[in-house]
């Protein structure tokens, strides 16, 4: 397929080079040089407009920082631009609302159109391993599926337009609320006088199980590797986290959902990224209970 890419920053420079590797022909556009030239050198055609990467092409891709860019990129440049008939996927993280806005007025002018956000920083975009919940209809789920399969190890279809982003602020959300919960056990126990090695073998096999502790514990030297043990430097940073938090929040509200752990979490996290910690590793929230 010829597949326009837009937005190659840290996720979808590695996104673009794997449609490349999978056969593609990728038109790639970013507003930063930097991150043309090095999709230049990674296979992709590109291009200085938007509308001019899209002219052609069989689907289009966008990973980009927040909502009103997603909706200004599509209503600018996509469609309208892009060959009616052609599939859009956006990948970006973004508010629920917008997302169905977009799908909409796509929808309206004969495109088919997905949400398609991700879980897995960027390692699994380099690697090729994201997991991708998808919203939208049965067919533009089935004709985005093979773009997607290109980029990640699992495609979900959740359900209709937005699905895709409430699935994951929801798990993001869930994420937040397990990482406190752990750092918080894991500094009680600590303070108790328990070994925190010893509180992770048991809780691990025990009903407090869960992915933070098992898989990323925020304790260095405890558990599996983890950012913990790099200083709590790479992973997936607070300041992202921060983000579908406040994503998160506003959906709640919109739905008017109780979410009384969950607007806990996002103010623990604001405080903390508010402090200067907005570049590391979200684990490192563990440190405000030293
Ligand atoms: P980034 O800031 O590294 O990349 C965004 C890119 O979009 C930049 O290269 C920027 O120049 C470009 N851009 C901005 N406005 C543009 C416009 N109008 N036209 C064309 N290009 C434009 O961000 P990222 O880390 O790659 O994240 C992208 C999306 O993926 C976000 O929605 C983020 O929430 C989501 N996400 C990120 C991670 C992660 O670990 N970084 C993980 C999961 C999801």
């Amino acid at each position: 397929m010829k597949i326009a890419f837009i937005g190659l920053g840290n996720m979808g420079g590695g996104m673009a080079a794997n449609l490349v590797k999978a056969g593609h022909d990728v038109n790639a556009f970013d507003l930063s040089e930097d991150a043309l030239a090095a999709a230049k050198s990674n296979g992709c055609a590109t291009f200085t407009d938007a509308g001019e990467a899209v002219h052609g092409v069989d689907g289009v891709v966008t990973m980009l920082p927040n909502g009103a860019i997603v909706k200004s990129v599509y209503t600018d440049s996509v469609i309208g631009r892009a060959p009616e008939g052609a599939v859009l996927l956006d990948c970006s993280t973004i508010d629920v609302a917008t997302a169905r806005e977009t799908i909409a007025a796509a929808e309206a002018a004969g495109y088919a159109m997905v949400d398609a956000p991700v879980s897995g920083g960027i390692a699994a975009a380099n690697g090729g391993t994201l997991t991708f919940m998808v919203g939208g209809s049965e067919t533009a789920f089935d004709r985005a599926k093979p773009v997607l399969e290109a980029m990640g190890k699992a495609v979900i279809h959740a359900g209709d337009a937005g699905a895709g982003q409430t699935a994951k602020i929801c798990n993001n959300m869930l994420l937040a609320i397990t990482m406190i919960g752990t750092s918080e056990a894991m500094k009680m126990a600590e303070k108790l006088g328990l070994d925190p090695q010893k509180f992770y073998e048991i809780s691990s096999q025990s009903t407090g199980y869960n992915w933070p502790l098992n898989d990323y514990t925020p304790l260095p030297g405890v558990g599996k590797e983890s950012p913990a043990d790099r200083d709590y430097q790479g992973g997936f940073a607070t300041a992202l986290m921060l983000k579908d938090l406040r994503l998160a929040m506003d959906a709640a509200e919109t739905a008017d959902a109780a979410v009384p752990l969950g607007s806990r979490a996002a103010s623990l996290y604001e405080d903390f990224a508010g402090a200067g910690n907005g570049g590391l590793d979200f684990s490192a929230i563990i440190k405000t209970y030293r």
